[in-house]
């Protein structure tokens, strides 16, 4: 006998620009403090840190211009604007100058924070799963195919205004040592998303608001809070 006790869940997934096709996503990495004004905000010192990651459940994936419900047990919800990398051939040990071949695309992203959980786990050494991992934590846009990363600007509007601004070259990681820093830890598959960081200037976000994430290049990100 074969087949499951229940039927398995859907293959989480994302739009592709300019096709139908979606691309399926495998798991969910996340780079913390990779942009050295955010790093400052937070008081941590940009220059002594390797790139650490953290990660989401695939399933937590939100398609941009989704409602989200203002998360549970929070009152401290923080959006930050990231580049996302879309892994498309699987890896270990790979070198800088090897990485962007693994790369299927890019798009923009926002690490969705519960900043109070994320405060307490880190005051009393404990995980960031539930301040970073939670359903509905990783809003992505459209993936545009292509392994060049984009090299313009980088923003975040919440209704409108703009709350973070700066450059992708102000990664303290580029896309390539990213990879490179992953595939030690583990072996990269196709299907894997990394969120490579956020630049300075991340905030709450309160029911109603609408927060969008732009990267010259790439469609937006947005997603309104219910
Ligand atoms: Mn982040």
């Amino acid at each position: 006998m074969s087949g499951f006790v229940f039927p398995p869940p859907p293959q989480p997934a994302a739009a592709v620009l300019g096709s139908d096709l979606r691309f399926p996503v495998r798991r969910i990495f996340c780079v913390g403090r990779n942009y050295a004004e955010h790093a400052r905000e937070f008081g941590n010192d940009p220059d002594r840190e390797p790139p650490f990651f953290f990660t989401k459940p695939a399933d937590a994936l939100v398609p941009s211009g989704a409602v989200l419900p203002y998360p549970p047990l929070t009152a401290d919800l923080h959006f930050e604007a990231e580049l996302v990398v879309a892994i498309g051939q699987g890896g270990r040990n790979i070198a800088p100058d090897r990485a962007l071949a693994l790369v299927w695309g890019h798009a923009a992203g926002n690490d969705l924070t519960r900043r109070d959980l994320q405060a307490e786990a880190k005051a009393m050494r404990r995980p960031w799963d539930m301040s970073k991992g939670f359903d509905g934590s990783a809003v992505l846009g459209p993936i545009r195919p292509g392994a060049t990363p984009p090299s313009g600007g980088i923003r975040c509007l919440v209704d409108g205004a703009l709350r973070q601004q700066a450059s992708i070259a102000d990664m303290i990681w580029p896309v390539e040592d990213i990879i490179a820093h992953l595939s030690r830890l583990v072996a990269l598959c196709p299907g894997d998303l990394i969120y490579t960081g956020t630049p300075a200037g991340v905030g709450a976000l309160t029911p109603g608001q609408v927060c969008r994430v732009e990267i010259d290049g790439l469609p937006p990100a947005e997603v309104t809070i219910g």
